[in-house]
């Protein structure tokens, strides 16, 4: 049996940031691993589908706006497995990194599937370690939808294995993951279809921006189906498959890819040899301190099912070491106001509240909304114009900015300053009395009238 101060199951954001906050503050702390240290974010998904992201803006300034602004560019050939050799580079050098940081904090780090013995051991590979504290922080895995044919399909982390570009893909899914790969694909060349089953894509993002999106995909992106759900799959032959959907139609296609949801590593860690309890969708209840209802476990990130992002996973993690570690008794996180951006083409920015949100929880009257609608100065100089749309939405007679939105070129780097302001309740007048910042996209957020 090897004792430790602090456990944390799953070296993934959360895990990884708890742990060496644990340390920092003199703790023994350990943590589990079964795959890959850096876990969902590094190694299959917000990484790699950045460094993808940012290859297919290179497509798009190659064939979209090379030529207005001067460039004769002639591409021979587009080599996927560079971009993907590039990729995987960069993702050895953050593995690198952890493994700097976790030895010069003296974290241990345990290669294995950890299960849950009693509320205070967990075994790996028949060891026995023991700790007070022990943090779940296990993430999430993809979902595969139970039809006929279904496994012919991959899921966002078979598209991070894939070493050949497919020449046509359907990607399966109305989600950010789905809007992610199926613009990434389209703007590298695959043939693509984005297959969703209701009228839009990001359907409960702010209307302003799932419509532009849905116009935007319509003239620029992958063949969009709206109200159609795949029936089943056929394998007709080696990378051909035919994909049924529900309205009738049927898709020939090289590559399949399920972006339909995540589901949370609960499933086989021995909870039920502990107090923790789960919720109905297999995530791991939580009180706003992190705490499970088992004393002296915890849990972080994805597999609580509040906002599964990479910073909020982190954060939560590093505040929870604060509270058990440093004598922090409130240390928690805020999970009100989160700004989060999705990567498709182009990126979408979102904090706060929809309009259809905030009247329903405030009442029409109290609330207004102001808009923006221009292309963006990096298209319009071109033949190629991009549309980009911004939305505040306030509420009171302080008119309090409750949320903000847009969609555009430049909006995953605009959004983060707004967040803070938001963050700390700006009103309409704290953002118009900015000086605005010319010419910019965001300069629109502080002159709306
Ligand atoms: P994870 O990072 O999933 O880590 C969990 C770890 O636990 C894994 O390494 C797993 O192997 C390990 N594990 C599981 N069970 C056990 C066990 N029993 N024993 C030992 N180890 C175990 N978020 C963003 O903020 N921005 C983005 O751009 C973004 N893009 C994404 C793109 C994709 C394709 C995907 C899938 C997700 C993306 N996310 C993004 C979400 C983000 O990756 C997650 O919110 C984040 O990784 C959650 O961190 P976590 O610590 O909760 O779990
Ligand atoms: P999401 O839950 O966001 O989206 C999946 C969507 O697929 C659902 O909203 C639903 O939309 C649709 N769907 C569900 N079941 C089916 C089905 N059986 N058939 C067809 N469609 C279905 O999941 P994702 O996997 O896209 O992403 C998981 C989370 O990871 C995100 O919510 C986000 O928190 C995080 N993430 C963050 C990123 C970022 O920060 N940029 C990038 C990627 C992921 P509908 O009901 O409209 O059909």
């Amino acid at each position: 049996m090897k004792e430790f101060d602090y456990i944390c199951i799953g070296g993934g954001s959360g895990g990884i940031a708890s742990a060496n906050r644990a340390a920092k503050h003199g703790k023994r702390a350990a943590i589990i691993e079964a795959k890959h240290v850096g876990g969902t974010c590094v190694n299959v998904g917000c990484v790699p589908k950045k460094a993808m992201w940012y290859g297919a803006q290179v497509a798009e300034s190659i064939h979209r706006y090379a030529d207005d602004y001067g460039f004769d560019v002639r591409v021979d050939n587009f080599s996927w497995e560079r971009l993907v050799a590039s990729r995987e580079a960069y993702i050895q050098r953050i593995h690198a990194s952890y493994d700097k940081v976790l030895a010069a904090n003296e974290v241990t780090l345990i290669k294995g599937y950890a299960r849950f013995v009693d509320d205070h051991t967990v075994e790996v590979d028949g060891e026995h370690y023991t700790a007070s504290h022990i943090t779940i922080a296990t993430g999430g895995h993809p979902v595969i939808p139970d039809i006929e044919g279904a496994q012919f399909g991959i899921d966002s982390d078979g598209f991070f294995a894939l070493n050949d570009q497919p020449k046509s893909a359907v990607v399966v899914g109305a989600g950010y993951i789905g809007v992610e790969l199926a613009g990434v694909l389209d703007s590298l060349g695959t043939d693509t279809h984005l297959v969703v089953r209701k009228h839009a894509p990001l359907r409960n993002f702010d209307p302003l921006i799932h419509e532009t999106l849905v116009d935007l995909i319509n003239q620029e992106g992958p063949k969009l189906h709206t109200f159609a759900s795949v029936d089943k799959v056929e394998k007709v032959a080696d990378k051909h498959l035919k994909v049924h959907l529900s309205n009738g139609e049927t898709i020939d296609t090289e590559c399949l890819i399920w972006a339909i949801g995540r589901a949370p590593s609960t499933g086989d860690i021995g909870l039920e040899n502990t107090g923790v309890e789960l919720n109905d969708k297999g995530q791991v209840k939580v009180d706003k301190y992190q705490n499970t209802t088992a004393k002296g476990i915890y849990a972080v990130g994805d597999i609580t099912g509040h906002a599964e992002l990479t910073p909020v996973a982190i954060k939560a993690g590093r505040l929870l070491s604060e509270r058990l570690f440093n004598g922090q008794e409130d240390a928690h996180l805020d999970y009100s106001m989160i700004p989060t951006v999705v990567f498709s083409h182009p990126p979408i920015g979102t904090i706060g509240l929809s309009e259809p949100e905030a009247k329903a929880e405030y009442g029409e009257e109290a609330v207004k909304v102001y808009t923006s609608s221009f292309a963006s100065m990096f298209s319009a100089v071109t033949r190629h114009r991009q549309a980009t749309k911004m939305k505040i939405v306030c509420v009171g007679e302080n008119e309090k900015v409750v949320g903000l939105h847009g969609i555009g070129h430049g909006m995953d780097e605009i959004l983060q300053g707004f967040g803070v302001a938001l963050k700390m309740g700006a009103t309409k007048a704290d953002l118009d009395a900015c000086v605005a910042i010319h010419p910019t996209s965001a300069e629109e957020f502080v002159t709306m009238t």
